[in-house]
């Protein structure tokens, strides 16, 4: 049967601390149960400095948290982990914890599916379903701060890739950027947390007016016009030129270098013609280009190209005056691009009967 009891989170501070109030406890308790959310707490009831009674009223009224975990997949010796979680009504989402030596960086979803279309990602293939409440991005990032404690870690960057255009559920994802760097929550520094977009110029604009600095990504992969139309098809409707002004604004705004992400696609965009082309695009501004080798999807037209092309790709990047650097091709095994493991799950459901995908002795596998 459906929980109807709201997520904790789902409520504002004023909102969470009349609540208190008209419980007989003190406001204050408000900033308590947030430290134990932002530490990890899986339940009320680990909220070991809240009275008991306390703790029982909000169990009786609330959740700890929307999200309901399907699957988690593991991959790079446990160094990434993927999540896939459903959420209230029945879509899903994932959500991927990739650790490192300095740093864990959580990429969160924003979207069920993506109403872009991207021919060469896993989200793009599915019906779009819905946009994310801010609480349903916030507490995918719980979620991992939960995780990580369990493994003596503390999460340390946030990055908008997962599935969806945050741009395109503008609102929530500007109140879980809030949420997620409110001291009283999770405390993230806006310089850790990077937006990814496909490049809606006018919540660019918009976003550059929030005084919020996060790190601004475009998903560039193409300079000219004539192949963006096809690899990001909004670029039919906000063109490369413009398209680059308003990062460009962004970048003036905030002082922040912005990315330029280029997924690269064999004999697509990693030609001389390419790099020359980005090279006459971003020379003399504030960027940065991340090359991402393609991570396969099933059903599409496009190949990954191999380390020579990479390597020579980046060279003729660099031979232009930018900073390029590859990203790693972390997640492979835990399908870690952008929709890979809902994609999966959903295939697997369509052809098993549909329990089969909620084995929970994957769980940790
Ligand atoms: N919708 C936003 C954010 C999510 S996608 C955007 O497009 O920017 C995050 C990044 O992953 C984007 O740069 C996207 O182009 C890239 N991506 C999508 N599918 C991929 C794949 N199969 N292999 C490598 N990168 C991929
Ligand atoms: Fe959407 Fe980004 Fe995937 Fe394009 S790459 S379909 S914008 S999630």
């Amino acid at each position: 049967m459906t929980d109807l009891r709201p997520a904790i989170l789902s409520l504002s501070a004023s909102d969470l601390e009349a609540w208190l109030v008209a419980n007989h406890a003190p406001a204050y308790r408000r900033r308590q149960i947030w430290g134990w959310l932002a530490r990890g707490a899986a339940s009320f009831e680990a909220m070991n400095d809240i009275p008991k009674a306390l703790r029982s009223d909000l169990g009786r009224d609330f959740r700890s948290t929307s999200l309901t975990t399907v699957v988690n997949t593991e991959a790079d010796h446990a160094l990434t982990s993927k999540t896939l979680y459903e959420l209230d009504g029945g879509h899903s989402v994932e959500a991927v914890v990739m650790r490192y030596a300095d740093r864990s960086t959580l990429c969160i979803s924003s979207q069920a599916g993506c109403p872009i279309g991207c021919p060469f990602c896993a989200t793009g293939k599915f019906p779009f379903g819905r946009n994310l409440k801010a609480h349903e991005i916030v507490e995918q990032a719980t979620d991992a701060v939960r995780l990580l404690a369990t493994e003596g870690r503390r999460l340390s960057h946030v990055v908008f890739m997962g599935m969806g255009e945050p741009m395109a559920n503008y609102q929530s994802v500007v109140e879980s950027v809030r949420r997620i760097t409110d001291p009283d929550l999770l405390g993230i520094s806006p310089r850790r947390i990077v937006v990814s977009t496909s490049g809606l110029i006018p919540r660019i604009e918009q976003l550059a007016a929030e005084k919020l600095p996060v790190t601004l990504a475009i998903s560039l992969h193409a300079a000219r016009n004539e192949l963006r139309d096809v690899l990001v098809p909004i670029n039919r409707k906000y063109p490369v030129d413009l398209l680059i002004k308003a990062a460009q604004g962004y970048a003036d705004a905030t002082g922040r270098r912005v990315s330029y992400e280029w997924v690269l696609l064999a004999g697509v965009n990693d030609t001389e013609r390419d790099a020359k082309e980005l090279g006459r695009l971003l020379r003399r501004r504030l960027a940065h280009v991340n090359l991402i080798p393609f991570n396969p999807v099933e059903d599409t037209p496009y190949r990954a190209p191999d380390r020579a092309s990479i390597r020579r790709f980046k060279e003729w990047v660099e031979g232009q005056g930018l900073n390029v650097t590859v990203r790693d091709t972390r997640g492979r095994e835990a399908d870690a691009a952008c929709g890979q493991l809902h994609e999966r799950v959903m295939r697997e459901r369509s052809a098993a009967p549909k329990v089969a995908a909620r084995v929970p002795s994957v769980i940790g596998s």
